[in-house]
């Protein structure tokens, strides 16, 4: 259930977005989930659906197409559609927050103009920060780019790209400066289209939950970029990529809330049904403390997913409540799912039971968009500062 003083703040149009996608994940995607985790497949069809309703221009303003929603609108989407399906949950919530956002922060008018129509109607976007040996520390990338006339050449490879198959759009981020004490201030952003020669999938992920989410390496060699499709400044790519992903971790915090609240719901109902010792497991003492610590969990999460939602769409500084939306998220969904299994016995683990399902695709919001580590790193220099490590 959703706590009702965060209901009460939605405006009616803005709820009935909510019970859009509700009924649109229970009608399109809940006969569909378990087929489409077993086959690894990406539902294109469903995802063509969900541009229809608009729900790939969330964060759009109207000018260029998009629907622009309050973020808080925008998280209880993503909530809605995890509930369901977290493989395409993320689809979306990448698209929205670290595809398409990032153009609207730090794109030219130009820019904006040219891809914001597409991203909101017709095109799926990615982010391409990670690489093989650069994942925590994002600012160690060593795809290359070379300037060259009024264009720039990459080269290199990406890893665990999101929506890397089906993407029109990528947002790459890439070393423009080869000095190396240049660090974080050496990388440039740029928005790379699909069919840019040279760029290719090499390597598709095969991947322990999300199995309908496409996760691929993508290969660059001498990708021709205009300097045109530079987003932001030379040597601002950290910061776009830091910026982006303080949004994205409030979606990952909303993926995370949905597939617990799936989970405990599941649990709750089999509780009631399972009979064991002549009476419904739901009156043991052991199941029913376990009930009351996931939905206390849940409710905990849902306020810290929802309070950074709100303090961005307040127009505060947003990125530590973020990070503790998508920290406390998820491990409670870990917990939260783990605890599902539990209550299931046998049944929770095998597939028939969607919560085995639930648990596979839980753990992976512990570490993307940055592991539980490093939000707590996030966390903590917010708090005591950037502070140099004593020497001997
Ligand atoms: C399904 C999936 C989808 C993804 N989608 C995308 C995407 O669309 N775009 C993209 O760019 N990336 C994506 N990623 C990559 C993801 O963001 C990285 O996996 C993540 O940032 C961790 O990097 P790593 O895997 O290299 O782990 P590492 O950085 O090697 O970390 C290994 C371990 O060391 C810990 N660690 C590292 N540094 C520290 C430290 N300073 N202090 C304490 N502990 C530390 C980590 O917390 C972790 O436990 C995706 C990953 C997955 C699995």
């Amino acid at each position: 259930m959703t706590p009702p003083e965060v209901v009460d703040t939605l405006a009616d149009e803005e709820r009935m977005i909510v019970e859009m996608v509700r009924d649109f994940a229970a009608n399109e995607l809940e006969g569909i989930a378990r087929e489409i985790d077993a086959e690894k497949r990406v539902p294109l069809d469903a995802i063509e659906k969900m541009r229809e309703l608009g729900l790939f221009g969330l964060l759009i303003p109207e000018e260029f197409g998009g629907s622009e929603v309050r973020t808080i609108v925008s998280t209880r989407v993503i909530e809605e559609l995890s509930k369901v399906c977290a493989a395409v949950a993320i689809t979306v919530s990448v698209h929205n927050s670290v595809g398409a956002f990032p153009i609207l922060l730090f794109g030219s008018d130009e820019q904006k103009k040219r891809f914001l129509p597409r991203l909101a109607s017709e095109m799926t976007g990615a982010f391409c920060l990670s690489e093989a040996d650069a994942g925590s520390d994002a600012a160690s990338l060593k795809l290359r780019a070379r300037r060259d006339g009024d264009a720039w050449v990459l080269d290199g490879t990406k890893m665990w790209v999101t929506n890397a198959t089906q993407a029109g759009i990528f947002l790459v981020f890439a070393r423009s400066d080869p000095d190396p004490s240049a660090g974080h201030r050496g990388i440039t952003a740029f928005l790379v289209e699909k069919d840019a020669p040279g760029l290719s999938v090499s390597k598709l992920e095969d991947k322990m939950g999300l199995r309908a989410s496409d996760t691929a390496e993508l290969a660059f060699e001498s990708v021709r970029v205009s300097d045109s499709h530079r987003l932001g400044a030379e040597g601002d790519g950290f910061k776009v990529a830091m910026s982006a992903l303080d949004n994205g971790r409030i979606g990952v915090g909303a993926q995370a809330l949905g597939i617990a609240r799936a989970a405990f719901d599941e649990a709750l109902r089999y509780a009631k049904e399972r009979q064991q010792f002549g009476q419904p497991i739901s009156r043991f003492e052991g199941i029913r403390l376990m009930l009351a610590q996931m939905d206390t969990e849940i409710q905990t999460a849902a306020l810290l997913v929802y309070r950074a939602a709100a303090m961005k769409d307040a127009g505060l500084p947003y990125g530590p409540q973020a990070s503790m939306a998508k920290l406390y998220a998820s491990e409670a969904a870990t917990r939260v799912t783990h605890a599902a299994v539990q209550i299931h016995g046998g049944y929770g683990y095998v597939k028939e039971y969607a919560v085995e399902r639930y648990y596979r695709d839980a753990r992976v919001t512990e570490i993307y968009e940055g592991t539980s580590q490093m939000q707590r790193i996030v966390i903590a220099r917010s708090l005591l500062g950037k502070q140099k490590r004593a020497t001997a």
